[in-house]
């Protein structure tokens, strides 16, 4: 009882501390050498993190890791760390520490991941119809959305109407793909003739 009050109020000095002009210093040194961890994100490419609360109260979540670069926060890998508490830290000292070393402030990622079926980017019209086709259990032109994606694709049932959605999407993405680049020529024939008009 004791011995766990001590050790929250020690946490909370802590907390205090690592957001004087002393305690950024010390933690400074500790980011440089990149003690807290790497972001796990791809394309952050290893970037370090700070540790972050997502609560200044005691008791509510252990301590998060926030990246810099994507700003967003993880669980950490390290076990310790895993059993801290986030009030330890706090809510504050992770971006006080960003305003207070402007000059460690990495660069905002520039890549991003895009989701791809056979090498074709997915339309977000194919995420409604996997969900139309499960609710349904592949009920044969179920929806309106579905017959405008797969053309009503008498849809086989159960697993089998996720795969035909599936490949109705990619078929459809195709089109889109194929129907915007004819647009695209017809204005470009139409641009011409403008000019040579
Ligand atoms: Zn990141």
């Amino acid at each position: 009882m004791v011995e766990s009050a001590a050790e929250a109020l020690y946490g909370l000095i802590h907390a205090r501390y690592i957001i004087t002009a002393r305690g950024l210093n010390a933690m400074a040194d500790k980011f440089r050498k990149t003690e807290f961890g790497r972001c796990p994100r791809v394309y952050c490419n290893g970037q370090g993190c700070l540790p972050v609360g997502l609560s200044d109260v005691p008791g509510h979540s252990t301590v998060k890791l926030y990246c810099p670069k994507c700003e967003d926060i993880y669980y950490p890998r390290n076990k310790y760390h895993g059993n801290m508490d986030g009030a330890y830290f706090g809510t504050t000292f992770a971006h006080l520490f960003m305003m207070t070393f402007p000059g460690l402030r990495p660069v905002k990622p520039t890549d991003k991941y895009v989701p791809k079926a056979f090498g074709f980017r997915i339309h977000p019209s194919a995420w409604g119809s996997t969900a139309d086709d499960n609710n349904n259990g592949g009920n044969a032109g179920g929806s309106s959305r579905r017959q405008a994606v797969g053309g009503g694709g008498g849809g086989g049932g159960g697993a089998n109407g996720i795969t035909a959605a599936a490949a109705a999407a990619v078929v459809n993405s195709i089109k889109r793909d194929h129907d915007e680049a004819g647009e695209l020529q017809k204005r470009d024939k139409k641009g011409q003739s403008a000019k040579k008009m």
